[in-house]
């Protein structure tokens, strides 16, 4: 009614613009106009004295279950009551003096379960109800790793846990909880102790399960698998030569670590124009190249401590006088297969004519001088180095073993178990670090080739 008086009016004034006559009336009765509109608005409040309005006009509320405040604008000429008994986390207020005048204030919901509350108002003509909701806090157990691989010598292990919940532990018997593991909300770190692993034991494994007090909480799993006595043998790499005057694949080299007894110490094999067999890690020494020169040729070459260069049959006599160390033989890939096939056949003569095949395995880098050492004779311990062979092909194709890069072995570390599994050695090159020693270590590997022997030993000493 009111906007069609005002629609009225606005054509009068557009009228009186354009006409004088019609002016001068308009003046006159221009009051007349404003009365009449004044008087519909008031009419339509009039229509709705009896009621009462609330905003927001929604009112069904979901809030999480932190605490709230909530502010209501309710109008009414009437006085305003909460007709309804709210619960404790939900109690609603009315001022009945300002614009906010309804509060309803809620407490944090502590509890898994949601929740709702009522709230009825009334000004004794109408009823609303607003309804709130509160979401239930969601448990949360977080741990900072699923799977622990304990590592030998280390009797204890700690998880990093976050939980909002109350939690214990049921752990296998070998696994104990250290004093001071009590529950409190939040990141904590609990602590437990390994009970010490019998002798005829290398590994265990077993469960730690994390269970909420609450017993309709799902547990939470963490596998643990233990590896407390090692079993990895140190081979040095070219001998023994972290000393002066022990140069790599020198016979001096190869006695220090015969010395020292080390497991097995490994030594670099080429063949030369008439036969022999020289050892040296290059192709080439002092600019000559072996393969392509004869022993002659080589026979005034020293090595830096004065040795001449030495042959595998001198190594090999080292070898046989005792029985901790054994050798381990890398043909070099050379410039032709017929020269890899002439340094396999002298090699494996020299072997039979010492009858030392006990005390020596095989490595190389080129598949052809592995697969004729295995074609030779199938019990050859022959390892191939080049990495690039899974280990089920290996195993496929007669090997002992794989020989493999640290950096080839961390990028696929389940290559190892599964060697493991399928009856081959592995073994690692060339590792000389302490972290690294502890990552292989723990993973299983039976060789690390090293050129610390002696650390690498002593610590694998200290692990029992
Ligand atoms: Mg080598």
């Amino acid at each position: 009614m009111r906007y069609a008086v005002f629609s009225f009016l606005n054509q009068l004034i557009l009228l009186s613009q354009r006409n004088k006559l019609f002016m001068k009336y308009f003046k006159i009765y221009l009051p007349v106009f404003i009365f009449l509109f004044i008087s519909c608005g008031e009419k339509e409040i009039d229509e709705n004295k009896d009621f009462f309005t609330i905003s927001p006009a929604n009112l069904t509320l979901n809030i999480d279950a932190k605490a709230d405040n909530i502010f209501y604008t309710v109008s009414s000429d009437k006085a305003i009551q909460v007709i309804s008994d709210s619960p404790d986390w939900c109690k609603a207020t009315i001022s009945n003096v300002s614009f906010d005048n309804l509060k309803i204030e809620v407490s944090e919901n502590k509890l898994f379960q949601s929740r709702k509350a009522i709230i009825g108002i009334s000004n004794g003509l109408e009823n609303k109800n607003i309804t709130i909701n509160q979401a239930g806090v969601e448990p949360v157990i977080t741990v900072d790793r699923n799977s622990i691989s304990v590592q030998y010598g280390k009797q204890e292990l700690t998880l990093e846990v976050t939980s909002n919940v109350e939690i214990h532990f049921e752990l296998p018997d070998w696994i104990s909880e250290k004093s001071g593991n009590e529950w409190q909300k939040g990141k904590k770190k609990y602590e437990f102790s390994l009970s010490v692993l019998p002798d005829d034991l290398l590994y265990r494994e077993g469960l730690v399960v994390i269970k909420p007090t609450d017993e309709h909480l799902n547990d939470y799993q963490i596998s643990v698998a233990v590896t407390q006595k090692a079993t990895t043998k140190v081979i040095a790499h070219r001998g023994y030569w972290q000393v002066p005057n022990y140069p790599q694949n020198s016979l001096a080299a190869l006695q220090r670590a015969i010395d020292l007894e080390i497991y097995g110490s490994e030594l670099d094999v080429w063949i030369t124009k008439d036969g022999a067999l020289l050892i040296n890690h290059d192709p080439t020494i002092n600019g000559i190249n072996i393969e392509n020169s004869t022993t002659d040729d080589l026979k005034n070459v020293r090595l830096s401590n004065g040795e001449l260069i030495p042959t595998l049959r001198e190594c090999l006599e080292l070898i046989e006088k005792q029985d901790i160390t054994k050798l381990i033989i890398e043909i070099k890939p050379h410039s032709t297969t017929t020269n890899e096939n002439r340094a396999v056949v002298a090699v494996l003569e020299l072997i039979k004519e010492m009858d030392i095949a006990g005390q020596v395995d095989y490595i190389s880098f080129s598949q052809n001088i592995c697969q004729r050492l295995i074609a030779d004779n199938p019990k050859n311990r022959v390892a191939y180095l080049n990495g690039n062979l899974a280990p089920e092909l290996l195993k496929s194709q007669g090997y002992w073993g794989l020989d493999y890069s640290s950096a080839i072995l961390k990028a696929n570390t389940g290559w190892i178990s599964v060697a493991k599994g399928l009856g081959l050695t592995t073994n690692v090159w060339t590792v000389n670090s302490m972290p690294d020693f502890d990552q292989f270590i723990s993973l299983g590997v039976d060789f690390i080739t090293t050129d610390y022997p002696q650390t690498l030993k002593e610590y694998l000493l200290t692990i029992k």
